[in-house]
């Protein structure tokens, strides 16, 4: 990117080079993102994308990297994140509305203190609000698409909001998957008044159930693979052998197969290679094919 072009994007939000994707991916892999932008508001999230369209700078907007394995190169490009500036929420009465870069998890905590119910099964995952949106984050047989209401979302230089059904919720589905063009800015939560207690209660034993099936002190993006209809993809990774199945520092979990984990100096790459043995051993093995729900991201294939 040029300097004139710096200088425009500065205009309308901090910019930052060369960070590492280690910095801006749970994984903790990857090279380095050659820019990072964080647009001050929907003005410089509008013009940041109009400027990088005009000028063929390839972008893309990440929320906490929590389900991105970005490759081991380079992007020359620009990230745009809304972690630093979109993150304002408040209630009126069981209605919740936040901006797209809100932590999932500081917003759980933020209900259960109102005593409101419905994101206790979010209290777990890493996430930003866009990202849950964009993935129709679940656990517990809860999902997004439970509470949501309306998304607001950039689409071009429009700013529009889909009610609940336009969204296509599915399984870790969304049409935000299908339109990676659009960005979601905001998002109107509906949720009910709940006892204090009850909530607080489900909360905690999700969190330690999280803490004794998931392997939370290695750096991971959660699930790997998405389940196969009807059953989990952990069954397949064990019926292979690969529990505990180590590729240069990437390692399947001893706790949960189908979790991926950094043990320390794990390359992007050997996440990859690992993930994609996997894929190979099941389709031969079972004659079933695993799908990443974890995104790969800049790889030349
Ligand atoms: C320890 C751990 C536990 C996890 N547990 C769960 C779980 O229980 N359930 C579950 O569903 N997932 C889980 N995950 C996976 C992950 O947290 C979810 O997929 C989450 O929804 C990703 O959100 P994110 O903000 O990190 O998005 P990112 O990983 O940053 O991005 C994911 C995709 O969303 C897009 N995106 C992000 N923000 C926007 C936006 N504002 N507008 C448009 N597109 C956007 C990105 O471009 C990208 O394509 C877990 C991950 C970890 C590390």
């Amino acid at each position: 990117m040029n300097k004139e072009t710096e200088n425009k994007l500065k205009q309308f939000g901090d910019l930052e080079s060369n960070v590492s994707f280690r910095n801006l991916t749970t994984f903790r892999v990857g090279g380095n993102a050659q820019n990072v932008f964080y647009p001050r508001n929907i003005f410089g999230l509008t013009n940041a994308i109009s400027i990088c369209r005009q000028e063929g700078i390839p972008f893309k907007v990440l929320g906490n990297g929590s389900n991105i394995l970005p490759s081991d190169d380079d992007f020359e490009g620009v990230i745009i994140k809304l972690t630093r500036y979109f993150i304002d929420y408040y209630f009126d009465d069981e209605t919740l509305y936040a901006q797209c870069g809100c932590s999932l998890i500081a917003l759980s905590y933020k209900a259960m203190e109102m005593s409101l119910s419905g994101l206790e099964f979010a209290n777990g995952i890493p996430a930003t609000l866009g990202g849950a949106l964009f993935m129709n984050a679940g656990a517990y047989k809860c999902e997004m698409s439970d509470i949501v209401e309306e998304v607001q979302v950039l689409v071009d230089d429009d700013v529009m909001w889909l009610g609940r059904d336009q969204c296509q919720f599915s399984y870790r589905s969304s049409i935000f998957q299908r339109h990676p063009e659009w960005t979601i800015v905001s998002c109107k939560l509906k949720l009910k008044r709940g006892d204090h207690e009850a909530i607080q209660q489900l909360v905690e034993s999700r969190r330690e159930k999280r803490r004794s099936t998931q392997p939370l002190n290695f750096p991971s993006a959660g699930s790997t693979f998405r389940n196969p209809e009807g059953s989990f993809a952990w069954k397949y990774i064990d019926e292979i052998g690969y529990r505990g199945k180590r590729i240069g520092g990437a390692q399947v979990s001893e706790k949960h197969s189908n979790f991926i984990i950094n043990t320390g100096d794990a390359t992007a790459t050997d996440i990859r290679t690992l993930a994609d043995e996997i894929i190979e051993k099941v389709r031969k093995e079972h004659n079933v094919d695993l799908k990443m729900e974890v995104e790969k991201f800049n790889w030349k294939e």
